[in-house]
């Protein structure tokens, strides 16, 4: 039980990453508040935890509005007194080369991915600074630090958020507060299937090409990224602040030729 009697809050847990990560804490003891803005989605997920044995809450908000995440982030206080772990995971892709983007999709991208960081930390950290504990994990990716085709928003927001993770981490260390990225590579879920089917006219194809740049054979699956969460999570991870954490399948440090 690496997480007991830890509550835990994970944006976007009714999908993909965010989904496994909240199965896997509950397993491990964490009480987990289940956010995303499709409350089906994020009752699945709490439904299926609960079915486990596990303690689960669904908090329906949207990550760019203010008082939506400000909302969400009493009602937790006032269920669980405390949040130990947050992990800012929700997310939204965007494809094309920076001429080929419209500006309205540019904010879109930037709101949810950066602001949709920014806002649930900053409406929790109070309440870590009060107790001076807390984990924050910040949902980068490996493009923040590689070129990838047509990801120009992407790779901007996900930049960003990696950036932003080590000037938080400068700010709340003295709080005895973690703050940590994950970098993940290409993670099949079903953010990754619309991206396939949205941007190539042979995803089948689109995938064996994927696996050309990373060194393993395999794409990686929700569970690997969790597995990474769940350890900047616990107290394991104790000596990592401000840190990346890959989880990519050797993209950013490997070349295959
Ligand atoms: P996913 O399966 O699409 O899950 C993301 C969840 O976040 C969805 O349930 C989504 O709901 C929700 N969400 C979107 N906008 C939200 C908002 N404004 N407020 C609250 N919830 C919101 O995606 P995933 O692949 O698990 O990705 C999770 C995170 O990992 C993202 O930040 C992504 O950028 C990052 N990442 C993914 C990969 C990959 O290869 N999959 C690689 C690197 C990094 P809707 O479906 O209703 O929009």
């Amino acid at each position: 039980m690496r997480l007991q009697d830890k509550v835990t809050l994970i944006t976007g847990a009714g999908s993909g990453i965010g989904r496994s990560a909240a199965l896997l804490f509950a397993r491990e003891g964490a009480a987990v508040i289940v956010n995303d803005v499709d409350e089906v989605k994020g009752l699945e997920t709490v439904g299926e935890i609960i079915e486990k044995g596990g303690e689960a809450l669904f908090i329906q908000a949207d990550v760019t509005q203010p008082e939506s995440v400000k909302a969400m982030v009493e009602v937790a206080i006032a269920e669980f007194g405390r949040i130990d772990v947050l992990f800012n995971n929700a997310g939204i892709s965007g494809v094309g080369a920076l001429h080929e983007i419209e500006p309205d999709t540019w904010d879109r991208i930037m709101s949810v991915n950066v602001k949709g960081v920014f806002l649930p930390s900053k409406y929790v950290l109070p309440y870590m600074m009060d107790r001076r504990t807390g984990s924050i994990i910040n949902m980068s990716s490996c493009v923040a630090e590689m070129g990838l085709a047509r990801r120009a928003s992407y790779g901007a927001t996900k930049g960003a958020v990696l950036a932003l993770t080590k000037s938080m981490q400068v700010d709340y260390a003295a709080y005895n507060i973690r703050v940590n990225a994950l970098l993940p590579g290409t993670i099949y879920t079903p953010f990754m299937e619309n991206y396939l089917k949205t941007s190539y006219d042979d995803p089948t194809a689109a995938i064996e090409s994927l696996k050309q740049r990373q060194l393993s054979g395999e794409l990686g699956k929700p569970e690997d990224v969790a597995n990474a969460a769940l350890f900047l999570a616990s107290d394991e991870s104790k000596f990592m602040m401000g840190s990346p954490l890959y989880i990519d399948g050797g993209v950013v440090f490997g070349k295959n030729a």
